[in-house]
C-alpha cells in the first residue's frame, strides 16, 4: 500500500443502514451530474450531491463518514427538481446528514432517536413526565406546600431562585458538553482519520474566522434563490441566542414578579427574543406548507420537530408572561411550569440529540473543509490529500 493511500472495504449492510434514517433512493442515480451543475453551492474541490450517492451505493463507509459534503447543502431543492432520474438528491442529502449525525454520536442514543419516531416521541415524554415530577416534588418536600394549596397558592416566580438557576444551567450546559464531545470525534473520523493528522495548527488558527463568519451570518444560505429565507433564519438564530444568553446570565432578573413598564429591557429585549423567534418559525412552517407538492422537499417528522417544540417553548413563556401582567398569577405558575417541561424536553432531546445539532456541525464542517483546503494549498504536490 503506498504513502497516503487509505485502506478501504466496501460494507454491503452500508445502504439498508442509511435507509433507517429516512428517504435514500440513490439507485437510479446514473450519474449524469445535473444536480452538482444546478447546485449554486458546489465550489471546488466539492461535487456534491453525487459523491456521497455514490459512495453510499457502492459501501464506503469510511469515506462517507468522512465527508462534509452534505453539511454544505442547504436543501433547497433545486438538485431534485433538475434530477432526471427522480433520485431526489436533495432529499438525500437531509437523509445523509441523520446518518451523519448519528455516526458522530457516541452515546448510541442518538442514533435511536434518528431512526425512530416512537423513540423520539417516548423520550420526549419520558423526560417531561421527569420534570413534572421534578417540580412537584419541589414544592411538596422542598417549599412543603401542602397538596391542598396546589389549586389555591400563588407563589410567584421568585420562589424558585437559586435553585432554578442551577436546574437551568444544568440543562442547558450538558447538551453543550455533548455536543463539544462529538466536535472532537467529528474532527478526528473526518481529518485525524483520513490522512490530515498532519495538518499545521496554523492552518486551523487561520481559518478560524470561517467557523465564526459561518455560525454568525450564515453566508451559503445567502445564496439560496428563496428570497426571504436566510432573513428567517438569521433572525430566529439570533432569536435563540438572545435568550440562551438571557437565560444563563440574566435568569433572576428575566423571571421576576416584578411589574415593569413597557420600556424597561427586561421586557422588550423578552418580546425581541420572542418575536424573532416566532417569525422565524412561522417562515419555516409557511415555506414547507408552499413546498410540500415540490419534487424533493419532502418534510420529515424530525425536520418539525425542532421548530414544533421552540414555538411551543417560547409560547408558553409569553403566556405566562402575559397572566402575570394581567393578574392571574396561580394561572401563570402553571404555564411557567409548561414552558419550564417543553423547554426541558427542547433542551435534554432536541438540543442533545436532534435537529438543533446542525447549528453546531454545519459550521464546523465548512471551517474544517476550509482547512483542508488551506493545507493543501500549502503542501507540496505530492503530499496533497484531495478532500473527501
Ligand atoms: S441529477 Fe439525478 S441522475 Fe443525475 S447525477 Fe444527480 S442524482 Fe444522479
Ligand atoms: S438541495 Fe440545494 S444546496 Fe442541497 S445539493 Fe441540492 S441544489 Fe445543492
Amino acid at each position: 500500500m503506498g504513502a497516503g493511500t487509505l485502506p478501504i472495504q466496501s460494507d454491503p449492510t452500508l445502504l439498508a443502514e442509511i435507509r433507517r434514517y429516512g428517504k435514500f433512493d440513490p439507485t437510479g442515480c446514473y450519474q449524469c451530474g445535473s444536480c452538482t451543475l444546478t447546485c449554486d453551492l458546489v465550489q471546488g474541490s466539492l461535487t456534491f450531491p453525487r459523491r456521497t450517492m455514490r459512495y453510499s451505493l457502492l459501501g464506503l463507509r469510511q469515506p462517507l463518514v468522512a465527508s462534509l459534503e452534505p453539511w454544505v447543502c442547504h436543501d433547497c431543492g433545486d438538485c431534485s427538481a433538475a434530477c432526471p432520474r427522480q433520485a431526489e438528491p436533495s432529499t438525500s442529502m437531509m437523509t445523509l446528514r441523520r446518518f451523519l449525525s448519528a455516526q458522530y454520536e457516541w452515546t448510541g442514543i442518538g442514533a435511536k432517536l434518528l431512526q425512530s419516531t416512537a423513540w423520539y416521541v417516548g423520550s420526549l415524554i419520558l423526560v417531561a413526565a421527569f420534570t413534572l415530577l421534578l417540580i412537584v416534588g419541589y414544592h411538596l418536600w422542598f417549599v412543603r406546600m401542602p397538596v391542598r394549596d396546589f389549586t389555591t397558592t400563588p407563589f410567584g416566580l421568585e420562589h424558585m431562585f437559586p435553585i432554578m438557576t442551577y436546574y437551568t444551567l444544568t440543562v442547558m450546559l450538558l447538551p453543550l458538553l455533548l455536543l463539544l464531545s462529538r466536535a472532537v470525534r467529528i474532527w478526528r473520523l473526518t481529518m485525524a482519520r483520513q490522512g490530515f493528522e498532519r495538518i499545521p495548527l496554523s492552518a486551523y488558527a487561520s481559518q478560524a474566522w470561517v467557523y465564526v463568519h459561518q455560525s454568525v451570518l450564515h453566508p451559503l444560505l445567502r445564496k439560496c434563490i428563496e428570497p426571504g429565507r436566510w432573513t428567517g433564519h438569521w433572525l430566529l438564530a439570533l432569536g435563540v441566542v438572545m435568550m440562551l444568553a438571557i437565560k444563563v446570565f440574566a435568569l433572576r432578573w428575566f423571571q421576576t414578579d416584578n411589574i415593569y413598564p413597557l420600556y424597561h429591557p427586561q421586557r422588550w429585549l423578552g418580546y425581541l427574543a420572542a418575536g424573532f423567534i416566532i417569525y422565524g418559525i412561522a417562515d419555516i412552517f409557511a415555506r414547507r406548507w408552499r413546498a410540500r407538492k415540490q419534487i424533493g422537499k419532502e418534510t420529515h417528522f424530525r425536520d418539525l420537530a425542532f421548530p414544533a417544540l421552540l414555538l411551543m417553548t417560547a409560547l408558553s413563556g409569553l403566556a405566562a408572561h402575559i397572566f402575570r401582567y394581567a393578574g392571574f398569577a396561580l394561572t401563570c405558575h402553571y404555564l411557567y411550569a409548561l414552558h419550564v417541561v417543553i423547554a426541558t424536553d427542547m433542551l435534554v432531546v432536541e438540543m442533545s440529540f436532534g435537529k438543533w445539532s446542525h447549528m453546531v456541525y454545519r459550521p464546523l464542517a465548512l471551517y474544517l473543509l476550509a482547512v483542508r483546503e488551506r493545507a493543501n494549498r500549502q503542501a507540496p504536490a505530492a503530499e496533497v490529500v484531495h478532500a473527501l
